[in-house]
């Protein structure tokens, strides 16, 4: 059993003859503490997983085993606990709070659960100490995504969940935002889980899961992930 075991896992949408598959039988495994990218085109269903795993939304096939729990099976409780509970998010847009400041965000995050890490330490550890009190707007969308890795990592999550992380930064900050996320799961021990349709990222993850129309078609341990050029 590892950390991550989904298995058979489909999701549908719509109905009749213009139903579509967005996640067809999709089966695979991570293994705890892994930094795990998951690529593939545009309407691949990248999202639609990423969304099931963050229990945020519910398949109809299958069982997504984390931890040797079928979450698949949860009530709206239980999703609800285990999103607050175990789940870090992070988005390609930030999705911070804009009145309230660095610090200000990550405490609203750490205040949902029952035992965070400190604030500023976290605020520190990603870089923005020099920051710690300024509004998302007077900061670089490579700061703002580190106070949302902050915001995630206060929690100290099991798993953390990034779709398209760099989505909307430039490559050398993008870069930074990368190396900061696998120094993440190195520091505070967690399974980070990336979504990208980019190909270039992959040499510095540990697994990588190839998925296209709807379908799982490789899915690679890498024993030595190498620093993105
Ligand atoms: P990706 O994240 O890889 O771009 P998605 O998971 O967003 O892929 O989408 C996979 C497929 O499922 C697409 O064909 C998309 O049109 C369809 N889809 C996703 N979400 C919905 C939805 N809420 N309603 C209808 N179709 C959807
Ligand atoms: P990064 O490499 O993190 O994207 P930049 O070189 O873009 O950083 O930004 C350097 C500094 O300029 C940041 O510390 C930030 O305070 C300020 N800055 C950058 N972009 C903006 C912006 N759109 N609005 C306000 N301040 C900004």
């Amino acid at each position: 059993m590892s950390y991550i075991d989904v298995m058979n896992e489909s999701k549908f949408y719509g109905e009749g003859d213009t139903q579509i598959a967005a996640n067809d039988k999709v089966s695979f495994s991570i293994a705890e503490n892994e930094f795990a990218i998951i690529v593939g085109p545009s309407g691949a269903g990248k999202s639609t997983l990423l969304n099931i795993l963050g229990g945020m939304d519910t398949p109809d096939e299958g069982q997504i085993l984390i931890d040797g729990t079928d979450i698949a099976q949860f009530n709206e409780k239980q999703l609800t606990n285990y999103r607050r509970e175990d789940i870090g998010f992070i988005f390609q847009n930030y999705n911070l709070i804009p009145n309230l400041t660095t610090l200000e965000n990550v405490e609203m995050a750490a205040e949902l659960v029952d035992h965070p890490l400190n604030p500023e330490e976290v605020v520190e550890a990603v870089g923005l100490g020099h920051r710690i009190n300024n509004f998302p707007a007077q900061l670089s969308g490579g700061e703002q995504q580190r106070v949302a890795i902050a915001r995630a990592l206060v929690k100290k999550p099991k798993l953390l969940l990034c779709d398209e992380p760099t989505g909307a930064l430039d490559y050398q900050t993008g870069k930074q935002v990368l190396s900061l996320l696998y120094q993440s799961k190195e520091l505070y021990n967690a399974t980070v889980l990336v979504i990208t349709h980019n190909r270039a990222l992959t040499p510095m993850a540990d697994r990588v899961i190839d998925i296209s129309d709807a379908k799982v078609l490789t899915n690679e341990y890498n024993e030595h992930p190498t620093p993105i050029a």
